[in-house]
């Protein structure tokens, strides 16, 4: 049984008298600890299928389960609480509420989960420190360069420890310097922790750190390029 597995997922959205094909019979499976990137145009369905994925949307057909739950199984209630205790979220505008401090920002995931105040603290300072903003915790995001606000949304992101992490467009408002070490930062989380992340992008430069790129156009999957293991590059 794969990790997640989704089985000719269709969305359609109907728009007036048009019909859209956001999803057009997608199917793939992903293995535990995989770091995959989508790659594709605007409007070539990356965006639909993580929403899908993270069962924020219902797709109009097909099934997507993580190991042996489905989520068409699941009610509304139970796929948020899945989402709550299994999936962390990075995204390309940061997401983090303006009026709280960084610290307050990278424990929301943890009151949801009902830990207590203490305990919540301690582990939103040590994630923050590791992610070199220590000295940050107390500022708000506008008091923050993006490279930083991109770290305290990470630092939400990995604080529960999620088994799977989504990411859309995490670089998309940063340089290429920062991008990059951002990239780093995430594949040296989620490879400690054998995490599972889906990426969307748009910057082909930022595939080099998947396991495998899934190229998507007009809502299916075109083409899929596998990085090669150290051993099949040494042969
Ligand atoms: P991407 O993330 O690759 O840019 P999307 O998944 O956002 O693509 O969009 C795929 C297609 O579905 C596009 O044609 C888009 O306009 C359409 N679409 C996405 N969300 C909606 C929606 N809520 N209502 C109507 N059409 C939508
Ligand atoms: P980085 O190279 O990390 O992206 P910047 O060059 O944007 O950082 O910012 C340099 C320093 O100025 C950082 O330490 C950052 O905390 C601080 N800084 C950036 N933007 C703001 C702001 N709007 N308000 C207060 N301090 C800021």
């Amino acid at each position: 049984m794969a990790f997640i597995n989704i089985k000719n997922v269709k969305k359609n959205y109907k728009i007036g008298d048009n019909l859209i094909r956001a999803l057009d019979g997608v199917s793939l499976s992903i293995e535990r600890g995989e770091f995959i990137a989508l790659l594709g145009a605007s409007g070539s369905g990356k965006s639909t299928l993580l929403n899908c994925l993270a069962g924020l949307e219902r797709p109009t057909s097909g099934e997507i389960s993580f190991g042996n739950i489905s989520l068409n199984n699941l009610n509304e209630e139970e796929v948020t609480k899945f989402r709550n205790l299994n999936i962390g979220f990075v995204f390309q505008s940061y997401n983090l509420l303006p009026h709280l401090t960084a610290l307050e920002n990278v424990s929301l995931p943890l009151i949801f989960m009902g830990i207590g105040k203490k305990e919540r603290d301690e582990k939103a300072f040590k994630i923050l420190r590791d992610l070199g903003l220590s000295k940050r915790i107390y500022n708000k995001p506008n008091e923050l360069s993006g490279g930083q606000q991109q770290r305290v949304s990470i630092a939400r992101a990995f604080v529960s420890n999620p088994k799977i992490i989504f990411a859309d467009e995490p670089t998309g408002n940063l340089d290429t310097k920062t991008s990059f070490e951002i990239m780093d930062m995430i594949k040296e989380m989620i490879t400690k922790n054998k995490q599972t992340l889906i990426m969307v992008t748009h910057d082909e430069e930022m595939t080099e750190f998947a396991d495998r790129t899934f190229f998507m156009r007009d809502g299916q999957i075109e083409k899929v390029h596998e990085k090669l293991s150290i051993d099949e590059v040494l042969n």
